[in-house]
């Protein structure tokens, strides 16, 4: 049982199943897929997240303690930047523990030897996942713009010795799409037994890389035929987690495959609170709903920013049968991408206009790394942005 759960204060129009808690920013890889928002360019849509403001142990705690109290949720995801780059990461993680039913970690995979691993296990952590690009140890290496392949595999052998299931994520981009096999064979020898599929969806600094990395629709379609063949085959779990558009790639082909669709504006949002107490709708969402340090949760989730997000889909997209349901793919990379929640995802874009990718290649460097040195205080945070009205 919880610490909180006779204690709760939750409005029911304001509840929500879980949270995601971005413990810090910063991160010591430098993909060039990441999606954080704050990896944004000045000139990018993105521009200007505030990342000062960073709270101390002691406030973190409370503002988690509140967070859990005012919106009901049962499961908490910490996640950053890179959460144990935090020295009272595990700390933070314990109390997470006791306040909700399952608390799942995201992580690097560089910070984690067999004493962290043990310490999250006996915080009660319930599951970790580890991002594995390739099987390839240079290839990995040289998408995750550092020396990390060898960490991962050593922290995904930890966590499972310590009773911790693992789970990986695997980016799908032009680069290594061919690697996917590979990975997921990986994960058998690993003793992993769920990947999460995320084709790339970019947002932040990961806009400046879509013509070397976005992947085709039929670069994702073979992953899947392998997803779905292997996957059973040897009990790995696959689910997708950035949205997969139907009319792109037939969902009914698959039945091991689980196919996610955008939270924003559902019953079960993926509302993500930064380290400074921000609320944004999703951890690809730029536009800042609120601060649960300075105000109640029921004020913050009553932004009309959800709603109208919902509302909002292509113009493409109205009168699709699965409008409701796949919303036209990810509008915050959409957005971050285009400027505008309306406008069609990159993903679908490019699928339609394949000689953007050369129109964006011509335009925009591609072998620069996320620069540390956004990292910064950029002054007030900025406010959502509200959708388009349809
Ligand atoms: S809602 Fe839009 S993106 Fe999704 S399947 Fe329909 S037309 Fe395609
Ligand atoms: S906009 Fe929707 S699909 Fe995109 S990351 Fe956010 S919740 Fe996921």
């Amino acid at each position: 049982m919880s610490v909180l759960s006779t204690d709760l204060e939750v409005a029911p129009e304001c509840q929500v199943p879980r949270l995601d808690f971005e413990l810090t920013p910063g991160c010591d890889h430098r993909c060039a897929h990441c999606y954080n928002v704050w990896t944004a360019r000045d000139d990018d849509a993105q521009a200007g997240y505030d990342t000062g403001g960073q709270l101390s142990t002691p406030e973190l705690l409370a503002l988690m303690d509140k967070a859990v109290t005012q919106s009901g949720a049962r499961h908490i995801t910490i996640t950053g930047g890179e959460p144990l780059l935090r020295k009272d990461a595990i700390e933070i993680i314990a109390r997470a523990c006791q306040l909700v039913d399952s608390v799942h970690l995201i992580t690097n995979g560089s910070h984690v030897p067999a004493a962290a691993a043990a310490a999250l296990a006996s915080a009660g952590l319930r599951s970790a996942q580890l991002t594995l690009l390739s099987a390839d140890r240079a290839r990995h290496d040289r998408l995750k713009g550092a020396v990390c392949f060898d960490d991962t595999v050593r922290a995904a052998v930890e966590l499972v010795d310590a009773g911790v299931p693992v789970q990986v994520c695997f980016v799908a981009m032009r680069e290594n799409c061919d690697d996917f096999e590979g990975v997921l064979e990986l994960c058998l020898a690993l003793g992993v037994r769920s990947l999460s599929y995320n084709r790339m969806s970019p947002t932040g600094g990961a806009i400046h890389h879509i013509a070397r990395l976005m992947p085709t629709p039929e670069q994702v379609e073979r992953n899947l035929d392998v997803a779905e063949r292997l996957g059973r085959a040897w009990g790995i779990s696959v689910g997708t987690a950035m949205p997969i558009p139907p009319c792109l790639i037939r969902h009914e082909r698959y039945t091991w495959v689980r196919f996610g669709f955008c939270s924003t504006g559902t019953s079960s949002p993926n509302i993500v609170i930064d380290a400074a107490g921000n609320v944004r709708s999703c951890n690809l969402a730029s536009g800042v709903m609120g601060n649960l340090v300075r105000q109640d949760w029921a004020e913050i989730y009553r932004v009309p920013y959800q709603r109208v997000f919902r509302r909002n889909v292509p113009e493409m997209c109205r009168g699709c049968a699965y409008e409701r349901s796949c919303q036209g793919g990810c509008k915050e990379s959409g957005y971050a991408t285009f400027g505008s929640h309306t406008h069609v995802e990159p993903f679908i874009y490019l699928a339609q206009h394949p000689e953007w990718r050369d129109a964006v290649a011509g335009a925009i460097t591609q072998d620069e790394v996320v620069p540390m040195e956004r990292l910064r205080r950029r002054g007030p945070p900025k406010p959502a942005v509200a959708p388009e009205a349809p």
